[in-house]
């Protein structure tokens, strides 16, 4: 199947990832120069991954009704993460708060290994490409427009 992710953000570029695993031909359409320029500033530079408490507490802590994310956190544990990026080479390390962030407190360590993904995996990356509009037929989408 052709997939289009909206978005290269860490969140469109794992999406990506887990439909290119399964075999989808995928693109990501990024608006920006590059891919992941948030995830750099995040966590002062540093990018606090995730956090070492149990995922009961990731929903008790999500405001309002954070149970409808208990399938996600279930299927894509603060485990999931930190494996796949020492996969890659990248150690963390624990700090207070039960924060977890790269052994090199640099976020672009992070970045590096998202985007060395996306390569091993053939995922096509379009950058300066804003998705304006998406096209549906039958409630499927045909189409998007730059
Ligand atoms: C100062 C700051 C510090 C933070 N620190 C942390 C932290 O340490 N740990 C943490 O987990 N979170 C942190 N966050 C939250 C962090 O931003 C998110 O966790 C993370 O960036 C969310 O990823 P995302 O992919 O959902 O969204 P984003 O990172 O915002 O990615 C969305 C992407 O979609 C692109 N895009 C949007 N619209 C379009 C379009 N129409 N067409 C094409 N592309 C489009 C954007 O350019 C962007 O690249 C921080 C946020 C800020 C502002």
């Amino acid at each position: 199947m052709k997939v289009i992710v909206i978005g290269g953000g860490p969140a469109g570029m794992m999406a990506a990832i887990a439909a290119a695993e399964k075999g989808d031909q995928v693109t990501i359409l990024e608006k920006k120069e590059s891919l992941g320029r948030k995830l750099l500033i995040t966590g002062k530079g540093r990018c606090n991954i995730t956090s070492s408490l149990p995922i009961t507490e990731f929903v008790s802590n999500t405001p309002g009704n954070g149970r409808f994310l208990y399938s996600a956190f279930q299927n894509y544990t603060n485990q999931d993460i930190i494996h796949f990026l020492e996969r890659y080479g990248l150690k963390t390390k624990e700090e207070r708060g039960n924060r977890i962030f790269p052994i090199t407190d640099r976020s672009c360590d992070v970045l590096e290994v998202f985007l060395t993904r996306l390569k091993e995996l053939g995922i096509k990356i379009e950058t300066q490409a804003k998705c304006e509009e998406i096209l549906t037929e039958n409630q499927k989408a045909i189409r998007s427009t730059l």
